[in-house]
């Protein structure tokens, strides 16, 4: 064995930050991509002296590592990863590894649906009330990267369960676990309990002076907490706090009216936002002033325009059914419903009274809509099925009166048409603003 090498298998966004930080901490480094590396990632690497390589892994130089650095993305499954297990070499995760080199108050957040959100919402309170922080994690920022180039003394992280299989002694001192709805399966043996035991590893290192933020009424996670010592301090979260317009967090009490978040979900993710920017010091006065001005990511029910009085929605990041359920449960409108994508083993029954009682219309969005159009065909007379986002936004035109809104929330991944959720979003977007221009100029 090599005392001094480690080796960091995927050369993206993780393993290229992870890279660097392993280098500035003194470590011979070895980068190993079984595919083929991005452009930016290879000049990075370049740009630093980073030995990689791509299309391989050279197995003699990866197993005489000290230390392994895997991304997320790799299963356990692959060979590769067997071997170095069965050889005793330790596999972590870029968070773990960069974790060990800043003393930084870490916010670390989970969850099935809303980290993304949550983990942007959290970011903007503790930079609205100036707090030097960073943001990292799943959510497309390395925290490796940052640690090494930029320390912040507050982090908040979007961690995905995939990021805590392979944490050990990671330890945030505020953990958010949102909710636990099944996800991933495939990774998991197809057994729920692996992937809650996952999720549950963000609270495994925390002690006493450590805190805990979770969804009480979370089935899943609740009976996972049933079996589990926590030694944190818990602060459970509930739905019911909101009147439609505040939000109340124990004696506090903030306005929505001009918060872009919508729905009973948002106001959850919010919730649990406010509870850890609380923790950290955050002032009510400052955490109002953040609801104010934040800005929400896309395609989560980001409102693209209004058409002759109707509403177009683009929520193509719900790629399960339980996002998709927040999205039609918060419309107050006669829904046109555009649905469909590569379906992951997907069980609908949780939203047919929604669809049910609030869907007109459905236009399906994927190659084999044959599940969908089986599913709905009881309870909705029209659906159609379209094969790309300008002819689902054609045909869900025509069905939308004043006072409806076209919602895309497709409850389906999104590989079968599109190259990810973000191309699916975009295209949808562009068809709908073509449509208002042609419908502004019809000329
Ligand atoms: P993640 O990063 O966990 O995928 P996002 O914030 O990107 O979560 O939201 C993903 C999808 O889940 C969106 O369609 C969003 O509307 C929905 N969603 C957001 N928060 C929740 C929640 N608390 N419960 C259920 N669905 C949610």
């Amino acid at each position: 064995m090599d005392k001094n090498l480690i080796s960091i298998l995927g050369a993206g966004e993780s393993g290229v930050g992870a890279a660097i930080l392993a280098q500035q901490k003194g470590f011979e480094v070895f980068v190993s991509d079984f595919g083929n590396i991005k452009e930016k990632y290879k000049q990075k690497l370049k740009n630093n002296n980073i030995p990689y390589e791509e299309g391989k892994h050279t197995k003699e130089k990866i197993l005489a590592s000290k230390e392994v650095i895997k991304s997320p993305g790799i299963p356990d499954k692959v060979a590769l990863v067997r071997e170095i297990k069965q050889q005793g070499i330790p596999i972590v995760d870029e968070i773990e590894f960069a974790a060990r080199y800043t003393d930084a108050k870490i916010i670390a957040i989970t969850g099935s649906n809303g980290k993304t959100t949550t983990t942007m919402l959290t970011h903007h309170l503790l930079k609205t009330g100036n707090f030097p922080v960073g943001l990292a994690g799943n959510i497309g920022y390395s925290f490796a990267e940052q640690v090494a180039t930029q320390e912040h003394t507050y982090y908040v992280l979007e961690l995905s369960s995939f990021q805590l299989d392979n944490i050990h002694l990671f330890q945030p001192s505020v953990a958010v676990l949102l909710n636990i709805t099944p996800d991933h399966m495939d990774r998991y043996d197809y057994k729920l309990e692996n992937y809650v035991n996952s999720k549950l590893r963000i609270i495994r290192n925390q002690s006493g002076g450590n805190d805990f933020i979770y969804n009480c009424e979370d089935e899943n996670l609740l009976e996972a907490l049933g079996r589990t010592k926590v030694r944190s301090r818990v602060h459970p979260i509930k739905k019911g706090n909101f009147d439609g317009r505040f939000l109340t967090l124990g004696e506090s009490r903030f306005d929505t009216q001009t918060f872009c978040l919508k729905g009973e979900h948002n106001m959850f993710n919010a919730t649990c936002a406010i509870q850890a920017a609380k923790i950290v010091g955050v002032t009510d006065e400052i955490i109002q002033k953040g609801l104010d001005t934040f800005v929400n990511v896309p395609h989560r029910l980001e409102v693209v325009t209004e058409i002759n009085g109707v509403q177009y929605t683009n929520d193509s990041k719900a790629t399960n059914v339980d996002a998709t359920y927040y999205a039609l449960k918060a419309q107050t409108k006669s829904i046109v419903w555009i649905v469909g994508g590569t379906d992951k083993g997907n069980d609908y029954s949780p939203i047919l009274p929604l669809v049910e009682e609030k869907v007109k219309a459905i236009i399906c969005l994927g190659k084999d809509n044959s599940v969908l159009q089986e599913t709905f065909s009881p309870l909705v007379k029209i659906i159609e099925e379209t094969f790309s986002a300008e002819e689902a936004v054609q045909r869900a035109e025509i069905y939308a009166e004043t006072g409806d809104v076209v919602l895309l929330s497709p409850a389906c991944a999104s590989f079968d048409l599109f190259n990810n959720y973000e191309q699916r979003g975009d295209l949808f977007r562009k068809a709908v603003l073509e449509l208002k221009k042609r419908k502004e100029n019809p000329d």
